[in-house]
């Protein structure tokens, strides 16, 4: 048996808060009761909204918790990069074993065309590609409307042909309607999603270059030899997403343990914006990280 590698991947777009912190040490646990080692990724994809500073912060939250990681930006390791905006080739080798499988195609909605259909959720977004649904996590489903028309896969010597990189266009992983995808899940027991009906065609890279967080997180927890991910349960949707990529990259998907999430007093989980809440909130004002974790 391989032995046991978890993770913890917060992105530097905001103070960390109390239901990261009892996500993160959830996680840290699990490592260390698995006698494994946790790695420290920093999901600073998205370059318009991840801040150096907000990084800095992050890991000395983390520290002050009582959580400690072999392996990280900090403190390197052997399968760095750990930080995801040093880690584009890997995102891009995905991308383009995605394409000549067939399983993506380009997409040039405009984000106004979808923010009008999030408009507009009653209305049929056009003949034969069914009704508009929601998806749990994400707004509205996609329509489909760039979707090719013929079978899956049938037109990807063509693609492939086309485009030598992804940037420019945003780019969509197909998903194949109908089909569940089950899993068990270590916190929350037996999972079942159906494709096109719980969730559609999601994106995997956007038009300015960069990845979406769906391809870059299984390509990083495949290179980083990720046996467990364990994370917030806002994220068992997409959960159902990466198994598609995992099995369309033929590669095996690690176990998975959703938590909880914490929610604020009106029963809303936390977002980043709750400061009152915030870890770096709690510590200035003396609280322990006992108390912040909830276990003292
Ligand atoms: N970076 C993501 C976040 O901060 C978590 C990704 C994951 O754990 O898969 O929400």
């Amino acid at each position: 048996m391989r032995s046991y590698r978890g993770r913890i991947a917060p992105s530097p777009t905001g103070l960390l808060h109390v239901g990261h912190a009892r996500t993160f040490w959830t996680a840290y646990s699990r490592a260390r009761e698995a006698g494994g080692t946790l790695v420290l990724r920093n999901e600073d994809l998205d370059p318009q909204r991840s801040k150096a500073d907000l990084v800095d912060a992050m890991l000395a939250d983390l520290k002050w918790l009582g959580i400690h990681w072999p392996e990280g930006p900090d403190v390197g390791g052997t399968f760095g990069p750990y930080s995801q905006s040093e880690r584009h080739s890997h995102y891009l080798h995905a991308w383009k074993q995605l394409l000549d499988r067939g399983f993506i195609y380009p997409c040039t909605c405009s984000r106004r065309e979808l923010s009008g259909i999030a408009q507009a959720p009653h209305e049929s977004a056009g003949e034969g590609r069914g009704r508009l649904r929601y998806e749990g996590d994400e707004g509205p489903m996609y329509p489909g409307t760039c979707r090719p028309n013929c079978r899956p896969g049938a037109g990807a010597v063509i693609l492939s042909k086309q485009y030598e990189s992804p940037a420019g266009v945003n780019w969509r992983f197909r998903v194949p309607d109908g089909e569940a995808v089950t899993f068990e899940d270590g916190h929350f027991g037996p999972r079942r999603f159906v494709a096109g009906e719980d969730f559609g065609d999601f994106p995997v890279w956007r038009r300015d270059d960069v990845p979406a967080y769906q391809l870059a997180v299984v390509a990083d927890d495949e290179a980083m030899r990720i046996t467990e991910v364990v994370r917030g349960a806002d994220l068992l949707l997409s959960t159902a997403r990466q198994i598609l990529l995992y099995n369309a990259l033929g590669w095996s998907p690690p176990a998975w343990y959703h938590c909880a999430l914490v929610v604020d007093e009106r029963g809303e989980r936390l977002a980043k914006r709750h400061d009152a809440l915030a870890i770096r909130t709690l510590r200035e004002l003396g609280k322990t990280p006992g108390v912040v974790l909830g276990i003292c």
